[in-house]
């Protein structure tokens, strides 16, 4: 299992701003929010990748994270005038942690095409 900050905050051994827990999912404020709303939606289970998802072998991990979504989207108050999901991969998607993780981005109008 790839460890990475992500690890720590799943076993509670750094502070985070929790928002959802369940079995399989974790989800907190990012620390460098790029919205009103910018919350990270991690599998508990490490999913190490770059520019690879393996959609059938994590299928119900990939739908958890979704749905996760979708309930913390209602929470914020965020879902009736819409929100961003965002999975960055790899060197030129500019991801930093490699640990499969979607943003939710909200309360705010985003801008197309994103920098
Ligand atoms: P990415 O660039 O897609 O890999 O996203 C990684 C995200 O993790 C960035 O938006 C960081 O601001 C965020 N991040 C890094 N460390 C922490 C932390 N300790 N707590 C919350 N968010 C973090």
């Amino acid at each position: 299992m790839a460890e990475t900050i992500f690890s720590k905050i799943i076993r509670k051994e750094i502070p985070a701003d929790i928002v959802f827990e369940s079995d399989t999912i974790l989800a907190f404020r990012d620390i460098n929010p790029q919205a009103p709303v910018h919350i990270l939606i991690i599998p508990k289970q490490s999913i190490a990748y770059t520019t690879e998802i393996d959609g059938k072998k994590d299928a119900i991990l990939l739908g958890a994270l979704f749905d996760a979504a979708n309930q913390i989207a209602k929470e914020q108050g965020i879902d009736k005038n819409g929100f961003r999901l965002v999975i960055n991969c790899g060197d030129n998607g500019g991801q930093e942690v490699p640990h499969l993780h979607m943003h939710l981005l909200g309360g705010r109008k985003m801008k197309w095409p994103p920098g």
